[in-house]
């Protein structure tokens, strides 16, 4: 089987050792292993150039150690995370290359076992991530599996969050057609329809913001996580010595699971989510209400943390310039903001981010390997520490159901839905 992994959507550590065990566990059970650079985009662009000719340092290598290389290689090709950053409606990707290492107009390429050594430890994602406007239209789609076709990949392992698995799940379902299009378009031969008949689909999760439904943990999380308790460790220590509050804004989109356990992890006097927004309308008055009990008893810091999606009960967003300002003007407070930003993705992934990709990358292939043609795609997730499947398509269905309850101020349902265990 011929099996190929992209990463898509914002990048999360993890994301190197999901791809690190995709390949590795692929060349383990005798498939061919490519990867898609930069995401969706890749694959909609596809290959336009030939492999590049080996490098000298692999002609210098025993045999034995040769084959542990892909035929079309990135470590022939890429100096590893020097891509293209690709965005939304981005200019022309190979206009857009650099010369030096980078694949120019190759996103789809055949890796070997030493291609991902290394990449354990590594943040971000060395093959690229991208938000792809092309794969969001069926012109994109069509082009995207021409190309796996084209490359005779039938089985692919997508890591990436919500929007991206929603993507996977759209590829998965509208799959014959495509083939039907290609064909009747002579852009694939009958033999070609029949072969790739079936495209079989693994999801990974990789998202910071643990807003997937139906698995407890994403790929990404827990280092997000981790990076925002140091942060505030370090904060704390300057607002216990002026006798401070600080506002600190956390990433999260429209999941509140990021500052939530923030605010638990490192003490907080209070946090905004936005499946659980005060009380009262208007709010102010609740948040002050527990900061004057907290000063009361002593303390000499105020850390409030607000999720980048918390509203108020009318769906008004709540900022962190807003809070400032209430602990200013009506506590008297010395506030200051800190937005936490683009640190809460980057760095190393800790320990919980290099197990959780391993075996859900191993389970990704062997997914794949197991389908048959009346067989969903499946997500792979993790609940209560077991690592599980779930068809692809009632993931993407309960997180958009979650969406669509938090629109609805149906705040209850929201959690209940993301985490069926979860009571009021
Ligand atoms: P993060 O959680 O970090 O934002 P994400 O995967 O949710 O990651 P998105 O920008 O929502 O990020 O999605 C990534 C890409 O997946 C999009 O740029 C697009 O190419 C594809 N995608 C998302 N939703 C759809 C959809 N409904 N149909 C087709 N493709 C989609």
């Amino acid at each position: 089987m011929r099996i190929a992994v992209l990463t898509s959507g914002g990048d999360s550590a993890g994301m190197n050792p999901a791809v690190r065990a995709v390949v590795k566990a692929g060349i383990t059970k005798g498939c061919e292993v490519y990867v898609i650079r930069e995401g969706y985009e890749g694959l909609v662009r596809g290959n336009t150039a030939p492999p590049r000719p080996h490098r000298k340092v692999h002609r210098n290598l025993p045999a034995e150690r040769l084959a542990h290389f892909g035929d079309d290689s990135l470590l022939k090709n890429l100096s590893f995370g020097d891509g293209p950053a690709l965005r939304e409606g981005a200019g022309d990707a190979e206009e857009d290359e650099q010369e030096s290492g980078t694949l120019k107009g190759r996103h789809i390429v055949r890796v070997g076992w030493d291609d991902v050594r290394g990449w354990m430890g590594e943040g971000g994602t060395f093959i690229g991530s991208a938000r792809s406007a092309a794969f969001r239209t069926p012109e994109g789609r069509l082009a995207a599996a021409h190309n796996l076709i084209k490359e005779g990949i039938d089985g692919l392992v997508v890591c990436g969050g919500d929007g991206s698995l929603t993507g996977a799940d759209r590829l998965r379902a509208e799959w014959p057609d495509l083939v039907k299009q290609l064909l009747s378009s002579n852009q694939i031969t009958q033999d070609q329809a029949t072969t790739y008949a079936h495209l079989k689909i693994s999801g990974l999760v990789g998202s910071i913001d643990n807003d997937m439904a139906l698995t407890d943990m994403t790929i990404g999380a827990p280092t997000a996580l981790h990076r925002i308790c140091e942060a505030i460790d370090n904060i704390n220590s300057t607002a216990a010595s002026h006798s401070r509050a600080f506002v600190v804004e956390v990433m999260g989109r429209h999941c509140g699971w990021l500052a939530l356990m923030a605010g638990v992890s490192a003490g907080a006097d209070y946090v905004f989510i936005p499946e659980q927004p005060p009380k009262s309308q208007p709010w102010e008055e609740e948040m002050c209400e527990v900061i004057r009990r907290h000063r009361e008893v002593g303390k000499r810091k105020t850390i409030v943390i607000v999720a980048e999606g918390a509203h108020d009960r009318d769906l008004n967003p709540i900022k962190a310039d807003k809070v400032k300002d209430v602990l200013t003007e009506v506590l008297k407070l010395d506030t200051r903001v800190t937005t936490l930003g683009h640190t809460q993705r980057g760095g190393r992934p800790v320990a919980m981010d290099r197990i959780l990709p391993t075996l859900q990358g191993i389970d990704a292939v062997n997914a794949l390997l197991e389908a048959t043609p009346d067989q969903p795609s499946y997500m792979i997730g993790i609940h209560e520490n077991k690592i599980l499947r779930i068809p692809l398509v009632d993931a993407v269905k309960q997180t958009q159901a979650v969406a669509a309850a938090i629109e609805a101020r149906d705040f209850a349902t929201a959690m209940s839905l993301r985490d069926p265990e979860f009571e009021q």
